[in-house]
C-alpha cells in the first residue's frame, strides 16, 4: 500500500489518484462514501468528478424545499441496511419526508378483480419499503463525507476531492492511441509495463486539468463515457414509452398506506405513498399518451390520475381524445365525475386510492424508459455502477436500489483485494465484483421486462390468463412472501 501511497502523491502535470469516480448521482455519491467509510479503503486518494452543480444538494441538508422534489424512489430494506450499517449515511436522512409502506396492491385494469395484494403481515417485517427523495439520499452521503473530513484524524481533504460543475470530455488509454482503441477490444490488451501507471485512464476535464487513476469508476448514467471508453456493449431496447412523475396530494391521508399499482395496456400507473396526504405517481405511458399528460391543464390532471385508477380504458380513451384536442378543456371534469358516479362508494373507498385532489406545481416530468444491461461491469482499470451498467421499466421500483447493490458488490471486492495485497485495478480484483452484482440484476431485470410485456397487451388470452394468474396466486400466501422478500431486496 505504500507503493500505492507514492504514486498517489507524486507530483507531476496530472494528479495522480487511486480512484475517481465519475458522476455524482446517487451510486456515485454511495460508492464514495462507502469507500471513505471502509476501514481498509479509507486511505485510497478518491476523485468525485459530477458535471452539475451539487449545491442544490448541499442545500437541501439545512434549508430543505417546503414542498417534495420530483424524484422519488421505493428504497428496499436492503438498502436502507446498506446505507445505516455500513456506510452511516441514513443518519443525515431527512427522516420528516420519508415514508415507510406497508403493502401493495396491483390489479389490471382489463378486469378489477384480477388483482393481487401485498400485505407486510405476510413476512413479518416492520415495513415493506420507504418511500425517499433521490435528493435527499445525496444530501445524507454528502453530509456523511463532510463529518468524516471533520472527524479527529479524519480523512484528509486531499485525499477526498469533489470537483462538481467539471465534466469529463475526454478519457485516454496511455498505451494506446484512439485508432488503435477502434480496432481492439480493449479487454485483451495485455500491458507490458514499464512505468506501473503506464496503463492508468487518463481523465480530462473540461478546465483543462487532468487526472490519472488506478481505478476509474463510471456512475455515469445511462450514456455513461466510462462504459464506452473500455467498450464495454451494453444491450437492451427502449419501451417506446415514457414515465411520467408527479408529486400529488390526495383527498387526506391514507391511513391505509400501502401503494396502489394499476396495470393500464398503455403501461402501469403507480400512486406511491408520502408523509401526510402527499403522495408521487409514476404514470408508464406511450409516447402519445404522456404529451397528454404533460400538456393536459394542472387542475384537470389530479381527476385524470383518479380516472385513470378507477375507470375502463374505453373510458380513459374517450377522455385522452377530449384532451388531446383541448388540454385545458374543463368540461371534461364533468364527464369524469359522472363516469365515476357509476361505482359503488363503498367499492371506490375499499378497492381503489384515494382520490386525487391536487397537483404540486412544477413537480411533472416525464422519462423515457428503457432496458440496457452491460455485458460485464469491468475492464481493466474500470467498473461501472448504477445507471452505467444498466436501466430498468420503474414498475418495480428497483433502479436505484440496483445501484445501491452494486455499491456493496464492489466495495466487498475491493476489501477483499486489499486484504490479499493485490492492485485495485486489477481484473482480478474486479471479476468479484461482477460475478456477485451481474446475475441478481440479470435476473431482475428479466422480471420487470416480462412483467411489462404481459401486461401491456389487451390481447384477450394473454388477459385471461394473466387474470388466471393473478387471482391464484393472491391465494397463495407462500408464494407471495417469496415474492415480497424479492420486492424487498431480502
Ligand atoms: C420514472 C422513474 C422512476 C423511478 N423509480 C425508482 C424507484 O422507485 N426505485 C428505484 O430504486 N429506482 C427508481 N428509478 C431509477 C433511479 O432513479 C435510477 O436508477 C438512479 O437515479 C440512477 O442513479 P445513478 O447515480 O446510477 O445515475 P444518474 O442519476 O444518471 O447519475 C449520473 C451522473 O453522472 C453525471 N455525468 C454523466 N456524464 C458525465 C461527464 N461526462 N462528466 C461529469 N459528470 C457526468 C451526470 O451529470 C449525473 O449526475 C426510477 C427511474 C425513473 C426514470
Amino acid at each position: 500500500m505504500n507503493f500505492i501511497r507514492r504514486l498517489a502523491t507524486t507530483a507531476t502535470n496530472t494528479s495522480l489518484q487511486d480512484v475517481v469516480i465519475i458522476g455524482g448521482g446517487p451510486a456515485g455519491l454511495t460508492i464514495l462514501s462507502a469507500i471513505k467509510t471502509s476501514p481498509k479503503l479509507k486511505h485510497l486518494k478518491c476523485t468525485l468528478i459530477e458535471g452539475q452543480s451539487l449545491d442544490p444538494i448541499r442545500n437541501f441538508y439545512n434549508d430543505p424545499p417546503e414542498n417534495y422534489t420530483n424524484k422519488i424512489v421505493s428504497l428496499t430494506p436492503k438498502s436502507i441496511e446498506f446505507m445505516n450499517n455500513k456506510i452511516g449515511n441514513w443518519e443525515f436522512i431527512n427522516q420528516e419526508r420519508i415514508k415507510n409502506y406497508d403493502g401493495i396492491i396491483a390489479y389490471d385494469s382489463q378486469d378489477s378483480s384480477s388483482r393481487i395484494e401485498f400485505d407486510i403481515g405476510l413476512i413479518d417485517k416492520d415495513s415493506l419499503a420507504t418511500m425517499c427523495e433521490v435528493i435527499n439520499i445525496q444530501s445524507s452521503l454528502l453530509q456523511k463525507l463532510e463529518t468524516l473530513k471533520q472527524e479527529e484524524e479524519g480523512i484528509s481533504e486531499d485525499d477526498l476531492t469533489i470537483l462538481d460543475n467539471t465534466k469529463v470530455e475526454k478519457i485516454e488509454n496511455p498505451l494506446i492511441n484512439e485508432k488503435f482503441l477502434e480496432n481492439h477490444d480493449l479487454n485483451q490488451i495485455d500491458p507490458t509495463l514499464e512505468k506501473p501507471n503506464l496503463d492508468w485512464p487518463i481523465i480530462k476535464l473540461n478546465n483543462g486539468n487532468q487526472l490519472q487513476t488506478r481505478l476509474l469508476i463510471g456512475a455515469d448514467g445511462y450514456n455513461s463515457p466510462v462504459r464506452k471508453y473500455a467498450q464495454i456493449e451494453s444491450r437492451g431496447w427502449q419501451y417506446n414509452r415514457f414515465g411520467v412523475v408527479a408529486c400529488i396530494k390526495l383527498q387526506y391521508e391514507d391511513f391505509r398506506s400501502v401503494g396502489w399499482q394499476r396495470f393500464l395496456t398503455t403501461g402501469p400507473l403507480a400512486i406511491l405513498p408520502l408523509t401526510e396526504d402527499n403522495a408521487t405517481i409514476v404514470w408508464s405511458s406511450t409516447p402519445e399518451l404522456s404529451e397528454i399528460l404533460m400538456k393536459v391543464n394542472d387542475e384537470i390532471f389530479p381527476h385524470l390520475v383518479t380516472a385513470a385508477m378507477v375507470l375502463e380504458e374505453v373510458d380513459l380513451n374517450y377522455i385522452y381524445s377530449v384532451l388531446a384536442k383541448n388540454p385545458n378543456d374543463f368540461s371534461i371534469l364533468q364527464d369524469i365525475e359522472w363516469r365515476l358516479s357509476k361505482f359503488n362508494s363503498r367499492d371506490l373507498d375499499e378497492n381503489y386510492p384515494l382520490p386525487v385532489v391536487e397537483l404540486i406545481p412544477n413537480t411533472k416530468a416525464r422519462f423515457p424508459l428503457k432496458m440496457s444491461h452491460a455485458d460485464t461491469y469491468v475492464a481493466p482499470r474500470v467498473a461501472l455502477v448504477g445507471d452505467a451498467a444498466h436501466t430498468i421499466h420503474p414498475l418495480a421500483g428497483q433502479g436505484l436500489n440496483m445501484g445501491q447493490s452494486d455499491a456493496s458488490a464492489l466495495i466487498n471486492a475491493l476489501e477483499k483485494g486489499i486484504d490479499r495485497g493485490m492492485d485495485i485495478g486489477s481484473t482480478l480484483v474486479l471479476e468479484d465484483y461482477v460475478s456477485n452484482a451481474w446475475p441478481a440484476n440479470h435476473a431482475l431485470l428479466g422480471i420487470c421486462d416480462k412483467l411489462h410485456k404481459v401486461f401491456s397487451t389487451d390481447f384477450y388470452p394473454i388477459v385471461l390468463a394473466r387474470g388466471t394468474g393473478m387471482k391464484a396466486l393472491n391465494m397463495f400466501d407462500g408464494v407471495k412472501s417469496i415474492m415480497m422478500n424479492m420486492i424487498s431486496g431480502r
